[in-house]
């Protein structure tokens, strides 16, 4: 069957077509500016040459028109007719408590998409858009969502209940959801995959180190605890976002500076981090060359977040009593030897032992640990559409 996987923002989408007989990438692509003036679609069907398509697309709906009109294209689609498709799998980013794992999209799980709208301001919302849009031009097609936060449900109450008036829990659904669920339980099934083991056996923790950054205890396949909570702002120092603060510094930063919620709120998403820290880039590769060209708050900023990382390393390794699998993923984890060595340093007390020479890979899935009695240490390149589909094909096919 082949399975069209959609990620829509509030002005992008992204897309990639598989063909889930061998796992197959067949199309994948990036719409940018929708409903801001210079829309573009970039689209890349596997063999072809890219091509950019210009276009007015002044909401979702003819965006993602155009993007079924380009996979179906004589000349760079990767289909005949839009009825090869067989089902629509949706990245929606929280699926609150009712959600734990993904699911057949009706009229009763649109519902209550739209109660959680209220716990993602910023995200659902454009995944209800393009689940509706996707619906209104492919009415027939089974669609399924798949949550961010459904992989983290498996946490236990300690490890999600804020110590705030319990009341807040009630009333408000206030507790850890954490996030970047689809990418965790990717990496941990593919580390068991090239650990050869169950695993039901095995105690992982997996850093999804991108722009925005988690780190999550997989214990047995389960996430067990997670660093992102009611918001993806809490625990690690990301790319703009906070993580993990004293809550005192809000009130008294907003009474100092006069700041208002929104502008506070925007400090701490959008300003702060390791680009709040160095005054620089929130990206790591001018952060890693500034602060080998001498910069100290370059400097400052990675080192803050290497300690942030290997904080909750160490707290994880305490929570499952010890550690047979480090997996760093995402853009920096993916990509920054730099970074992971950092991480690694001073960790041997928890068997972690990275080899420098093995270290030196960028982008590609590798084992970085010499040493095999140490705990296996790799990199593993996140696929989320995958996952993404996986879960649809299943669902689809019950
Ligand atoms: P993501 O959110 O997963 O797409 O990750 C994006 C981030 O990855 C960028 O903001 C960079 O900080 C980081 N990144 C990408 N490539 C590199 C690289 N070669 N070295 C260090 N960091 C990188």
């Amino acid at each position: 069957m082949k399975i069209l996987v959609i990620n829509c923002g509030s002005s992008s989408l992204k897309y990639q077509l598989l063909d889930m007989n061998g796992e197959k990438l067949l199309c994948k692509g990036l719409v940018e500016r929708i409903g801001i003036e210079g829309s573009r679609i970039k689209h890349d069907t596997t063999g072809k040459d890219r091509v950019i398509i210009e276009e007015p697309m002044e909401d979702h709906k003819r965006a993602l028109g155009l993007v079924l009109k380009a996979l179906v294209d004589e000349n760079h689609g990767a289909i005949k007719s839009m009825d090869e498709i067989g089902a629509v799998g949706h990245r929606v980013v929280h699926g609150g408590e009712t959600f734990s794992s993904s699911v057949v999209i009706d009229d009763e799980v649109m519902k209550v998409l739209y109660e959680c709208a209220e716990l993602a301001p910023l995200h659902n919302p454009p995944n209800i858009t393009g689940i509706e849009a996707c619906q209104e031009l492919m009415p027939s097609t089974p669609m399924v969502a798949v949550f961010d936060t459904a992989f983290h449900q498996t946490m236990d109450p300690e490890n999600y209940i804020y110590p705030i008036p319990f009341e807040y829990y009630e009333k408000y659904k206030i507790r850890r959801y954490g996030f970047h669920g689809t990418s965790h339980k990717y990496v941990s099934l593919r580390a068991a995959e090239l650990l050869d083991k169950d695993i039901k056996d095995l105690n992982i923790v997996t850093c999804h180190l991108g722009n925005g950054a988690s780190v999550c205890a997989v214990q047995g396949g389960k996430s067990i605890a997670t660093s992102m909570g009611f918001t993806p702002l809490e625990g690690l120092a990301m790319g703009t976002r906070s993580g993990d603060i004293d809550p005192a510094i809000i009130p008294f930063i907003m009474d100092k500076e006069g700041l208002t919620f929104d502008e506070v709120n925007e400090m701490l998403n959008k300003k702060s981090g390791v680009l709040g820290i160095s005054g620089l880039s929130s990206d790591f590769r001018d952060l890693e060359e500034a602060a080998e060209n001498g910069n100290k708050r370059a400097k400052l900023a990675l080192d803050v977040f290497v300690s942030r990382v290997k904080k909750y390393v160490g707290a994880y390794a305490a929570t499952m009593c010890g550690i047979d699998a480090l997996i760093f993923t995402a853009g920096i984890g993916e990509n920054s030897s730099y970074v992971r060595e950092k991480i690694c340093e001073g960790l041997e007390c928890l068997n972690i032992r990275i080899d420098s020479e093995l270290n030196k890979v960028r982008g590609e899935e590798a084992q970085l640990n010499k040493d095999l009695t140490s705990a296996s240490i790799f990199v593993i390149p996140t696929n989320e559409e995958l996952m993404i589909a996986r879960d649809t094909l299943e669902l689809v096919t019950k």
